[in-house]
């Protein structure tokens, strides 16, 4: 029986959660449609330019940005195309395997950006009319909603390294790369620990089956 039911929302809380999230991705569609063409640009592109602003350099790959897109890899390819020809992005293969094509910011690309940190105010005024409990009861909730899709493999989820159970924080005191990451075997600059990963897990999550993301 669908979400849509009445007759089954009226029996099933599960089932008027999931309506209320339905609603409200109908209406975070419409918010970002709205606040991207401000810009000039669709919803999936303004994703795309937040995604090569926010992730580690080393890990903006069209792959990673397909994953995150939730879309083929020829469709985030078109993405990207559509971004070079306006001059806001450029693609080069990465120093550390040749098969993987990384993404930058040109600098038009940058100054995008930058008008692109809005986007989402709106949400963020509605968010800003619930008190302080609710919000932290929503955060919890949300949070763990968010993962349980992540493991199932429907969302890819990028935060920055600190909270990840592979990140080895001042590894190498005095170091311009004093964090290292186990996972890639890796050295990180504050400012690299600082960007977003596709392949951050929560230190809670640790040692819990979950989709192999890591490609
Ligand atoms: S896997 Fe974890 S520690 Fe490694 S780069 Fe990603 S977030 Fe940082």
């Amino acid at each position: 029986m669908s979400l849509y039911d009445p007759e089954r929302r009226r029996n099933d809380p599960a089932a008027r959660v999931g309506m209320a999230l339905l609603r409200l991705a109908q209406a975070v569609k419409k918010l970002s449609l709205a606040e991207a063409e401000e810009q000039g640009l669709t919803p999936v592109q303004a994703q795309a330019l937040l995604f090569i602003r926010h992730t580690k350099p080393f890990l903006a790959s069209v792959g990673r940005l397909a994953a995150e897109l939730g879309t083929t890899h020829a469709t985030a390819i078109g993405v990207v195309d559509g971004l070079i020809r306006r001059g806001l992005v450029t693609r080069e293969p990465s120093p550390f395997d040749r098969r993987v094509t990384l993404l930058r910011l040109t600098p038009d690309g940058e100054a995008v950006c930058r008008n692109l940190d809005r986007l989402g105010r709106t949400l963020a005024d509605a968010l800003g009319r619930l008190d302080a409990d609710d919000l932290r009861s929503l955060e919890r909730n949300l949070g763990a909603l968010v993962w349980s899709l992540r493991e199932m493999g429907a969302l890819q989820v990028s935060e920055p390294c600190r909270g990840c159970v592979h990140f080895r924080e001042n590894a190498a005191p005095g170091a311009a790369e004093p964090h290292h990451c186990a996972l890639i075997d890796r050295y990180l600059s504050e400012a690299d620990s600082r960007l977003a990963c596709p392949d951050f897990t929560p230190i809670a999550l640790a040692g819990r089956d979950r989709p192999d993301d890591t490609k």
